[in-house]
């Protein structure tokens, strides 16, 4: 017998069939002999309804209420679900925050889970009853409803897994997986079988958002292994664990891209110590996060270049502490904000020589310009031209055997 956290998604729940549909799923699971406790999420939309709903009466809503007002989406599927496996005969249980109770700490609309009450539900598991719990959501020490930031449904899902000491956490979208690449753009790309935590980490901050980064990097320090799986197919999905229990026969795992970077140049600022840093100080006072940095040769040595990437939606107050900072003499900024970043993932890549200058021969051989670079031990980025975005990727995902 194996204890099992399913967690359903906004989509896995999103209508009354939806909901049935799972209940079927679930029900197949417990006459597998298995113990299942179910994780949900608030029906497709519904949490953005309620912010939007918020904001009507004020953007800046109180917390406490707030809060309040969000867990209300989950606290609905969750007894829906409970009800539609009860109609098919099933034990099932529903389980709110404070009556488990979910202990989290921290600020309302970003709390994290620290404890639970395992006694109740595992009694229940035992006498062959399936738990349901609503996901993104707990209570704090002083008896308050929190809530543990958007998508948070999945951090749920992997705490219950640490604390209940589950053998799988089963993660139920409405896709089939993690890809090598973006599958609406890329026809060719693969579902990959198995991945490192931190391989999903790089692929999904850069855009296969399948998962909340957060809940992987939980799952990745308590070596909780992960697999994200379609609702709607039997296929197989995505297994996430430690590299150690993978066999890398590919240096690059996936090729990602984002296209919310943008560039700045600063022309002819002074070549002398001290000046990086007075330039980034102000930037990092203000959390702007830059990611990549490049600074030029000086030609003359007095004056040189320095171009680094910040988000877009960040360049204007980027610009305007630029302006502001009285410590740094140029002549000039420019901003150029159709940039995109492409990169390369995978923990082969270590192994493997050769890598950097593949990848820059092949973004060559389609006439594409590299306009920064930067790299870590399991992904190198690079950033072009915003409209050279889709053959980069084709490009790469081909010469590194993914197609
Ligand atoms: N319903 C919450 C949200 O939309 C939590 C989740 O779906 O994971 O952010
Ligand atoms: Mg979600």
């Amino acid at each position: 017998m194996v204890k099992k956290v399913l967690k359903f998604g906004g989509t896995s729940v999103g209508t009354i069939d939806r909901i049935q549909h799972i209940a079927n799923i679930i029900k197949k699971e417990q006459l597998n002999g298995n113990k299942v406790i179910a994780v949900v999420s608030a029906m497709a939309g519904k949490t953005n309804e309620l912010v939007k709903m918020s904001n009507e009466i004020s953007e800046e809503f109180n917390k406490r209420e707030l809060d309040v007002l969000l867990s209300s989406g989950e606290q609905v599927t969750c007894a829906l679900l409970s009800g539609a496996l009860i109609k098919l005969k099933i034990n099932a249980q529903s389980w709110l925050n404070w009556q488990i109770p979910i202990l989290t700490e921290g600020d309302h609309t970003n709390a994290r889970i620290v404890n639970m009450n395992v006694e109740k539900i595992n009694k229940f598991l035992d006498s062959n009853g399936v738990a349901i719990i609503p996901g993104f959501q707990g209570i704090s020490k002083n008896g308050e409803i929190t809530t543990l930031g958007r998508g948070g449904s999945d951090a749920t899902a992997v705490a219950i897994a640490k604390i209940f000491n589950a053998d799988t956490c089963e993660i139920y979208t409405d896709v089939d997986g993690v890809f090598s690449t973006d599958p609406n753009k890329i026809p060719v790309a693969k579902k990959i079988e198995k991945i490192s935590y931190d391989e999903m980490l790089e692929l999904s901050s850069l855009g296969a958002k399948v998962m909340q980064s957060s809940a992987v990097q939980t799952a990745m320090m308590y070596d909780i292994p992960l697999e994200v799986r379609s609702t709607f197919t039997d296929r197989k999905g995505t297994k996430i664990f430690s590299q150690e229990n993978i066999d890398y026969t590919k240096s690059v795992t996936g090729v990602a891209y984002s296209k919310d970077d943008a560039k700045i140049t600063i022309t002819g600022v002074e070549d002398k110590p001290g000046v990086a840093a007075n330039i980034f100080e102000p930037l990092s006072k203000a959390q702007i996060n830059v990611d990549m940095v490049i600074q030029n040769i000086s030609s003359d040595q007095k004056t040189t270049d320095i171009t680094f990437t910040v988000k877009r939606d960040e360049i204007s107050k980027t610009k305007k502490i630029l302006k502001e900072n009285s410590k740094i003499n140029y002549k000039q900024i420019i901003q150029n904000e159709k940039v995109a970043k492409v990169s390369i993932v995978g923990a082969g890549m270590v192994s493997t020589p050769g890598v950097t200058y593949r990848m820059f021969r092949a973004l060559s051989d389609e006439g594409i310009n590299i306009l920064a670079i930067s790299t870590s031990e399991i992904k190198l980025s690079v950033i072009i031209d915003e409209e050279k975005t889709l053959s980069a990727i084709k490009k790469l995902h081909t010469i590194f055997d993914l197609d």
